[in-house]
């Protein structure tokens, strides 16, 4: 059985109301066996804290006043969550443990951690109780039971067995985070905030397959929302970056919680518990998400170097403060940064070996990868320097940059270099492969195009490949040159090396336009979405490619949350794709699309006149570049096939190409031999045709060349590409000849289709369409 572990931190249980929501998330996310680690609600632990402080300052009044805070709150809980006997016993039990409390106190015999651990004790019980009246088979525990220490070290075999033991049965089980005990049976806590540990530990020891820890925040952001409104909230974070901001005070993930699932495949997401629905940030394992970018603010710190710190100290120290310390080595010697409050304690235990270099500092760290972290800081130093804001002491590590300030970051500085440092997310590395033709058109578009989208993201031609020569230039070619750019660097590669060059590209986003018509280079996308690139295609061949492998790009691109379009494969420019997408996503049920999606085989049908040869025509549209160079291959109805695949996944079906039956417009076997062959047989097709027409003709109707998808009631697909006799007066039967036209029915379009129509193929309108797709991808990206 694999389990999950959930942890609701005490903002998820401040009220009735939010224990309700919280029950409502582990009905819709836990199964028997699964542990749900809580929180002291609300602020329960900081008011268990000044209890304890007032009694040490033996203030009497102070003590009772706080005691009836807390009663308070406690009884409002069990007032409005429970009634009849089970809010009868749980008010006695409350009652009873104030009352103990108050008679330690008066003994002088109260102990801090056993007073602290009621916050969780409360929370646990409350939830399994509610989670019963829900009717969910729910048991607290007391984690005393289930985490022993010896020195202060976690004896992990033990808890583990002792884990494996206890939390056997089908139930749902409530843990109090927090707290543990040693080997004496005395309580000890397990920090301030140590409940996310708590949820990691009981993972680890039960082999847990993932720990959701629900939270007010939906997840890890690039800064701290409530501050920065377009902060970006990260989809993974990689564990690494997670640890180094947690030892940097970030207040989403706390220094230990990550420790525990060293070396483990256990799954980690921060989630918030009120929004649930909303897409969770992951913590993952290194390598499995690029080094974002971030910025921590503080507040006052103090900045002091320590001689001669021993290994281990600082984890002594911060267990002592109960606060995550920051340290860092410079030329040799240790600094620790230091909650101002906190200092006079920490010197105090470093009695002589402390020296203060920075007192009441305020300011930030700049998180990101170890490349353009020194390019960032120089950003940031400029800015600062921009704002008149007085940096004090400046630190480059590897992996982040610290500025302690004197004076507190604003929001509005904050915003700032959000924008200028982390937003810089917004440049996208293009790379276009097959730039004759269509793509030499898209070019002399861009640069207008890249213009337009300038103000929202930064984009840059960074290759440009034809089949066998490539520029290629990470800080992006000059549009306006790029054809001497060409003759002057142009160099061969192949499939290895440009996956390469493309892996290595350091930018936020990137994308690979398709203009080729190549099956070889459309085998290269699995490669290019391992290295994280949108898909732009024109090209058909990896739409239609077998289900196999096209389901598993898919999938890959999904985990990857990359996009790919495709909208100029069918109907070049014509917005077919929006449109089908469109209905789909509001709601609507599509039930058949037909119609004609060859430019040549419309011309051919549509211009075709009773005093003609066939042939004669389909040689004039050779002549005028309108077909392939051997004509049989638009005759075949291959293109059409495939276009009508690209279609039928779009609407979801399963199809592979052979699912779609394929009618020719010629006799079959003309399709082999050469070409000179065939033009000695031309004959047989202008039989062939004529006899087509004719019996179109007799029935009053014009004969067309369509495809055909129908969705039937019952969900039965029939496809199928081929000769068609289109109704007098009817939108096909009227094609202008070239022209593409889709025919649309679906449950709100029944009676009159929804028709699309027009040239559907063309240099301009095609490289239009592909712009339409950059376009829209970098809509995505916002
Ligand atoms: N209730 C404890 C605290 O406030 C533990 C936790 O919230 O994680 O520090
Ligand atoms: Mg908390």
């Amino acid at each position: 059985m694999t389990r999950v572990v959930h942890k609701f931190g005490g903002s998820s249980l401040s009220s009735a109301s939010r224990y309700q929501a919280v029950a409502q998330i582990i009905l819709g996310h836990c199964k028997s066996g699964d542990c749900v680690v809580v929180s002291a609600a609300g602020k329960t632990t900081n008011t268990l804290v000044k209890l304890w402080q007032s009694y040490q300052q033996q203030d009497q009044q102070a003590f009772s006043d706080v005691l009836i805070q807390l009663e308070k709150h406690q009884s409002e809980l069990v007032d409005e969550l429970f009634s009849g006997d089970v809010h009868r016993a749980l008010k006695a039990q409350l009652d009873a443990e104030l009352v103990a409390i108050t008679q330690l106190a008066q003994q002088s015999e109260l102990q801090e951690s056993p007073l602290l651990a009621h916050g969780e004790l409360w929370s646990a019980r409350l939830l399994a109780h509610y989670l019963n009246e829900l009717k969910v088979a729910a048991r607290s525990i007391d984690a005393r039971q289930l985490f022993t220490l010896h020195d202060a070290q976690l004896l992990h075999q033990q808890n583990k067995a002792t884990c494996y033991a206890q939390l056997q049965d089908a139930v749902v089980y409530v843990v109090t985070g927090f707290i543990a005990q040693d080997c004496d049976k005395n309580t000890v806590t397990l920090g301030r905030n140590g409940s996310d540990y708590s949820a990691t530990l009981l993972a680890s020891y039960i082999d847990a397959s993932a720990v959701s820890i629900w939270t007010d925040t939906q997840g890890v952001y690039s800064t701290d929302p409530r501050k920065v409104s377009n902060a970006l909230k990260y989809p993974k974070v990689c564990r690494a970056q997670a640890n180094l901001l947690a030892r940097l005070g970030n207040p989403v993930l706390h220094a230990k919680t990550l420790s525990p699932l060293k070396g483990s495949n256990i799954k980690l997401q921060v989630r918030s518990s009120y929004e649930p629905e909303a897409s969770p940030t992951e913590i993952v394992k290194e390598g499995y998400s690029k080094a974002k970018r971030f910025i921590t603010t503080f507040e006052n710190l103090d900045l002091v170097r320590v001689e001669n710190l021993a290994k281990g100290e600082v984890r002594t120290l911060s267990q002592l403060i109960q606060h995550s310390i920051h340290h860092f080595i410079v030329n040799g010697e240790a600094y620790l940064l230091l909650p101002a409050t906190f200092t006079h304690i920490v010197a105090q235990q470093l009695a002589g070996r402390i020296n203060i270099v920075e007192s009441n500092l305020q300011g930030c760290a700049l998180v990101a990868s170890s490349s353009e972290l020194s390019g960032l800081k120089q950003q940031a130093e400029q800015l600062f320097h921009d704002r008149e804001v007085v940096v004090r002491f400046a630190h480059q590590d590897s992996d982040y940059a610290l500025f302690l300030t004197d004076q507190a970051l604003d929001s509005d500085l904050l915003a700032v270099l959000h924008d200028k440092l982390i937003n810089k997310g917004r440049e996208i590395a293009v790379i276009i492969a097959g730039i004759g033709n269509v793509g030499d058109v898209f070019l002399q578009q861009c640069e207008q195009q890249i213009t337009r989208l300038q103000s929202q993201f930064d984009l840059k031609v960074v290759g440009l490949l034809r089949s066998k020569e490539m520029v290629f230039s990470p800080s992006g070619i000059e549009l306006s040159a790029w054809q001497t750019q060409w003759k002057n660097e142009a160099q061969s590669y192949n499939s290895k090396s440009l996956v390469e060059h493309i892996s290595e590209l350091d930018y936020e986003h990137k994308v690979v336009i398709d203009i080729t018509a190549s099956e070889a280079f459309s085998l290269l996308y699995p490669d290019f979405v391992a290295s994280d690139c949108h898909l732009i295609s024109a090209n058909k061949y990896a739409g239609t490619a077998d289900r196999g492998w096209y389901q598993s790009l898919r999938e890959q691109q999904r985990e990857r949350n990359l996009h790919w379009r495709y909208n100029t494969s069918v109907g070049a420019g014509l917005p077919i794709n929006f449109a089908l997408a469109d209905l789909q996503n509001s709601g609507d049920v599509i039930t058949s699309i037909e119609g004609v999606f060859s430019g040549t085989l419309s011309w051919l049908c549509s211009s075709f006149t009773a005093d003609q040869k066939f042939s004669d025509l389909v040689l004039a549209a050779q002549e005028m570049g309108y077909t392939e160079p051997d004509p049989r291959e638009d005759l075949s109805g291959r293109d059409m096939q495939r276009k009508l695949l690209i279609l039928a996944r779009d609407l979801g079906l399963e199809l592979d190409v052979d699912d779609i039956a394929l009618e020719p417009l010629m006799p079959v076997h003309l399709a082999e031999g050469s070409w000179d062959d065939f033009l000695a047989k031309r004959d047989e097709l202008d039989t062939f045709y004529a006899v087509k027409y004719q019996q179109a003709d007799d029935e009053g109707k014009s004969l067309r060349y369509t495809g055909q998808l129908i969705i039937s009631d019952s969900g039965t697909v029939t496809a199928k590409v081929g000769i068609a006799f289109a109704e007098a007066g009817s939108a096909i039967a009227n094609l202008t000849p070239g022209d593409n036209i889709f025919v649309i029915k679906s449950v709100w379009y029944e009676q009159n289709p929804l028709v699309i129509q027009g040239p559907g193929a063309g240099k301009e309108v095609t490289a239009a369409g592909i712009h339409s797709d950059l376009y829209w991808l970098t809509q995505q990206l916002k």
